[in-house]
């Protein structure tokens, strides 16, 4: 029993996990949203948002300096 137990567990141990659970894709998916989202202007841009402006490239236009 003990056996047979252990064996599982290795086997289920050594399984690559080349593939994202729902949960960790949900996760990255927000990670990406988040870094394409304006803080300024809170729109969701196509590209990342640089962190040096911290803000869309359209706000860091728009703004005097
Ligand atoms: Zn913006």
């Amino acid at each position: 029993m003990y056996k047979s137990q252990a064996y599982l567990y290795r086997l289920d141990w050594a399984k690559p996990k080349r593939t994202a659970t729902p949960a960790q894709r949900e996760a990255i998916a927000k990670a990406l949203l988040a870094r394409r989202t304006c803080r300024v202007c809170g729109e969701v841009k196509p590209y990342y948002i640089p962190r040096r402006y911290g803000e869309c490239l359209d706000c860091h236009e728009g703004s005097p300096s």
